[in-house]
């Protein structure tokens, strides 16, 4: 798409939200046999699914840590993902979206409990349509619930930016391309950042009010994150009680 005249007029946005409103999520826990822990997240355009695996042992052995386990993330995107195809592979933008979100989840894994062992975490992007990292950690924290590793508590993530001089909360592709400003973030519960980037400028006011915006977005999303493990292990113990 070329730019288009306006993103935002009369207080909505080209796909009809409203500045402060989220993309439809939608969450499936449990999609994959071989993974200990999954989850296949959709946020808007975006389609992702997170494997976690571990703890398990560590291959190559000289990356073990002899008194906490190594968390290694991994995020790649599908060649069919976006509109041109993607050359497949890792490459520069892929390794810094698989740092900062294994920075993202890190501070709330029980490292210290498993030494000497890994826990792995695979998360591929199917489709996207700007916030796959973001998209990624939401589902990476589900799997990791998922597959019971210990965590002080969820992470949750999405972004924050700005299109024609006005705030706005999770930026589709086209509000990315032409926006101003664009800031992925990601927090516990309590709002402690474990995430935050940011392309574009944003002044002082803009930048505290935008961080109110990501909060009430990642809070938002926490809830559903937390009833789609409640509806996914509630359904399971049920079923086990019946049997
Ligand atoms: P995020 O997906 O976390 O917002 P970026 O801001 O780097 O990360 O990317 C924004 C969007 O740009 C992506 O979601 C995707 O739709 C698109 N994009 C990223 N990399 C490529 C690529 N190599 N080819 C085509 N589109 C891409």
């Amino acid at each position: 798409m070329s730019k288009p005249e306006k993103l935002i007029e009369s207080g909505i946005r080209l796909d009809g939200r409203r500045p402060d409103e989220l993309r439809p999520i939608k969450i499936e826990i449990g999609v994959l046999n071989r993974a200990d822990g999954s989850c296949y997240f959709e946020f808007g355009g975006n389609k992702v699914i997170a494997a976690v695996y571990g703890p398990r042992e560590v291959h190559p052995r000289h990356q073990q840590k002899s008194n906490s386990a190594v968390v290694r993330y991994r995020y790649n995107m599908a060649s069919f993902s976006v509109e041109d195809r993607k050359r497949p592979g890792p490459d520069r933008r892929s390794i810094e979206v698989s740092k900062v979100s294994r920075e993202a989840l890190e501070p709330v894994i029980f490292q210290e409990y498993f030494p000497r062992s890994a826990i792995d975490i695979f998360v591929e992007v199917l489709q996207a349509d700007a916030g796959t990292r973001t998209a990624g950690i939401n589902a990476a924290s589900i799997a990791l619930a998922d597959a019971g590793i210990p965590m002080k508590s969820l992470i949750s993530a999405c972004a924050v930016g700005k299109i024609d001089d006005t705030l706005v909360l999770d930026l589709n592709k086209d509000e990315d391309n032409y926006g101003q400003a664009d800031m992925p973030i990601a927090m516990t519960p309590d709002g402690r950042i474990t995430l935050i980037q940011m392309d574009g400028n944003l002044k002082r006011d803009e930048f505290k009010e935008a961080l109110e915006m990501a909060k009430t977005g990642c809070m938002a999303i926490h809830e559903m994150q937390k009833a789609a493990l409640m509806d996914k292990y509630s359904a399971q113990i049920e079923g086990e009680n019946n049997e």
